[in-house]
């Protein structure tokens, strides 16, 4: 143990390196370390721990997955990453934490789309004896969290079934300040406002694209690094890439993607879309498409992610219009016209990498690539375990099975197969449900469970 110079048991502390959690168990507010770390800190499992990065934020501690056992690794999930203000790679100091318990605890989503509102009582439930600290954004999963107000109830034929998504929420406040925890005595206030999270892994981050282990690293050198540590470039005197070009059939996650890169590497994402910038009035196209370069540059670090590239950079010679030969200019006026050592990317998407100009292709433009394909088995799984991580799923559903059973789906398919399958749950328990009570009952809501069949169901249409 004396050798160990990652321990230091006089102060109780591990300095362990980051790793990203296991994408299903994203939002569960464990942390997976070594045994080591465990007895350096005279802990066991389920104890809270305190993670110091450029913050500090707190966990429940777990036993780290076997082929980690070796390895001085800390696994944290997206959140987390942002409440301790580190990134994978990075180490972080770890210490034991004690919490009191909470007489109040305010919450407010931290996603714009959520409007949540009143009962707290199941929020009180998925907290429970958790380790909380003002600023922490933190997720619900596997159970309804939030019972949702019967308005909403009734759209839900035609809008996202709230009562089954995972919600992200940050911890506006607590009483007393400080790591507590909720127990019975807890009053819990959830603020209808959305709050703009304190980071913006809260919204999008690296644990919500699936199957794509492989492009996430190269995308992450190719553009986080530099947009991260700038310096790395500058001492060694080459210029970061300035484009690179995600190419891919639609709704593989590739703006999705990039929006977790900008997102944890803190940077602003300004997104282009081409088809839409197109359809402007004369000269408006051009004039749009230069106000979000100035602005990214003014906000620098940024990433401008340009969609469906090819619809206004189609290749010249094809090219009846004067419209698109100016635009096309324009961009690489643009492009040519960033600071070589400026702190920004320029990431476009195409599913026709073939219709795009080629001078848009040559060095110090888009001059990396990264084909984004159809998932595989085990990557639809993955996108599977994303979608439903706020579900409470029946024990007849099998992700891996489903994920077999969906051959050629991409991830915007399989997000819609979730919610329709999260509709057919609710469905089976409308009857149950009288609209016009203000609340739904605890033990309907209980009972609201997404089974096998509903899969099946939804798989039908
Ligand atoms: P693209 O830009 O390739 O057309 P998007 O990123 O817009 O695709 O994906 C559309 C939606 O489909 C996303 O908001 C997400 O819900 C889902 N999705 C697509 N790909 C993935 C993925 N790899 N992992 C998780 N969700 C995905």
């Amino acid at each position: 143990m004396a050798e160990d110079a990652s321990a230091d048991i006089e102060t109780g502390t591990v300095r362990l390196q980051v790793a990203a959690a296991r994408q299903e168990e994203s939002g569960r507010g464990v942390v997976r370390m070594p045994r080591s770390a465990f007895q350096t800190l005279g802990i066991t499992e389920g104890d809270f721990v305190e993670i110091e990065g450029k913050r500090v934020t707190v966990a429940i501690a777990a036993a780290a997955y076997d082929e980690d056992e070796a390895l001085d690794v800390i696994r944290l999930d997206g959140l987390q990453r942002g409440n301790a203000e580190t990134s994978s790679g990075e180490h972080v100091i770890v210490r034991r934490a004690t919490s009191k318990p909470a007489t109040r605890v305010v919450f407010a989503p931290s996603q714009r789309e959520m409007r949540l509102q009143g009962p707290t009582e199941a929020l009180k439930r998925v907290f429970f004896k958790k380790p909380l600290t003002a600023g922490d954004l933190v997720a619900t999963h596997g159970q309804q969290p939030v019972q949702n107000v019967p308005a909403e109830v009734r759209r839900m034929f035609n809008a996202p079934a709230y009562a089954l998504t995972q919600i992200r929420l940050q911890v506006v406040s607590t009483t007393p300040k400080g790591i507590v925890h909720i127990d019975e005595n807890t009053e819990v206030e959830l603020r209808a406002e959305f709050e703009e999270p304190r980071d913006a892994r809260g919204m999008i981050n690296y644990d919500d694209v699936g199957g794509m282990e492989d492009t996430i690293k190269q995308l992450r050198e190719m553009v986080e690094l530099p947009l991260r540590y700038p310096e790395l470039f500058t001492r060694l005197g080459v210029d970061p890439p300035k484009g690179v070009l995600l190419h891919g059939p639609p709704g593989t996650g590739k703006t999705r993607l990039a929006q977790a890169v900008a997102n944890e590497s803190d940077a602003e994402f300004f997104i282009i879309n081409g088809p839409e910038i197109m359809g402007s009035a004369y000269g408006e196209s051009e004039k749009r498409l230069r106000e979000v370069f100035e602005e990214a540059e003014r906000s620098q670090p940024a990433i401008i992610f340009i969609d469906e590239i090819d619809s206004i950079t189609p290749k010249r010679e094809n090219v009846q219009g004067e419209a698109e030969k100016r635009l096309v200019a324009q961009l690489l006026t643009l492009m040519d016209g960033l600071h070589a050592r400026a702190n920004l990317v320029v990431i476009a998407a195409t599913n026709r990498p073939d219709a795009i100009d080629e001078a848009l292709r040559r060095p110090g433009r888009f001059d990396r690539e990264i084909i984004i394909g159809v998932p595989d088995d085990n990557g639809r799984r993955e996108i599977l375990a994303i979608h439903t991580r706020g579900m409470p799923l029946g024990e007849g559903v099998d992700l891996m099975e489903l994920a077999r059973s969906t051959h050629g789906f991409v991830g915007a398919d399989l997000a819609a197969l979730t919610r329709e399958a999260a509709i057919e749950a609710v469905r089976r328990i409308m009857p149950k449900i009288d609209l016009d009570a203000r609340e739904i009952p605890p033990e309907v809501l209980d009972e609201l469970c997404v089974e096998k069949g509903d899969f099946r169901e939804a798989l039908k249409r």
